[in-house]
């Protein structure tokens, strides 16, 4: 199986999975938000106001827009939304046609219903298909590409967040219960290094996109998204380190020759 969600976290998360979760079944409804819990953490440093890393780690110099026929859209648990290692807004950076939700159980998103009503797309979600229940409803990446050729815009639908929490999301959305689910294939290993995952097979959100998008053909998007998501890697890990990474790295060297039109 692999999974397409970090299963989180640092170790005082750890206890997400445990019955004394401090996350009850219905965590947030949309009148009272998660507060941004991670605020107090290293709030003495200055940090960017675009990329909200620490001013000695921007990560804005490196930002490189792409394009790609195939879209991401991302369903992300109000958990999720507010770490600072949740890496779905660097697709957002990348690919700005990106939209991002926040999922409430309660609540779907307005905008969400209307896209997907639009038959100018073609939305896939990504989850795992090993789980009971929706086998008739698993299609490969062969799928996305017939789409596409009809003329439609293919998008991966990403439900971003712990195992736990997309398990949640993709039981408990009726609007993705007739949608065509693409399970991610692929030995890639997961390159990220902010939280603890469960198995270096469970890649992250950015990393998911990446696979996807390269497995689509949009393989300069991927690279982009790839290197982008390295570089913050690396600089969120130093940042923890109050450091800067020492050198560029070849990451970092070919989205900076990228911003300079190289
Ligand atoms: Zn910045």
């Amino acid at each position: 199986m692999r999974l397409f969600s970090i299963t989180d976290t640092p170790p005082r998360r750890m206890q997400d999975e445990s019955p004394t979760s401090p996350y009850p079944d219905t965590p947030f409804d949309v009148a009272s938000p998660p507060r941004r819990e991670f605020k107090a953490r290293g709030s003495f440093v200055v940090r960017c106001e675009s990329c909200n890393l620490p001013r000695l780690n921007c990560l804005c110099p490196y930002r490189v827009q792409a394009e790609s026929r195939s879209r991401v859209w991302l369903l992300t648990h109000p958990i999720e939304r507010y770490k600072p290692t949740n890496t779905g807004r660097l697709i957002r950076d990348v690919l700005p046609d990106t939209e991002v939700f926040t999922w409430y159980r309660t609540a779907p998103d307005e905008r969400l219903l209307d896209l997907l009503a639009d038959s100018r797309y073609a939305p896939f979600v990504v989850f795992p298909d090993d789980q009971e229940g929706y086998a008739d409803r698993v299609v490969g990446m062969d799928s996305v590409i017939e789409h596409r050729d009809a003329g439609r815009i293919p998008v991966f639908i990403l439900l971003d967040g712990t195992w736990r929490q997309a398990r949640r999301i993709f039981r408990r959305s009726a609007y993705l219960a007739d949608l065509p689910v693409l399970p991610l294939v692929t030995d890639r290993q997961t390159r990220y290094r902010l939280r603890k995952a469960a198995s270096s097979d469970h890649l992250c959100t950015a990393e998911v996109a990446a696979e996807l998008l390269h497995q689509a053909g949009d393989d300069r998007a991927a690279e982009v998204l790839d290197d982008y998501f390295e570089v913050f890697n690396d600089n969120y890990a130093a940042s923890r380190r109050h450091a800067k990474p020492e050198e560029p790295t070849p990451a970092m060297r070919r989205l900076l020759a990228a911003r300079q039109g190289g």
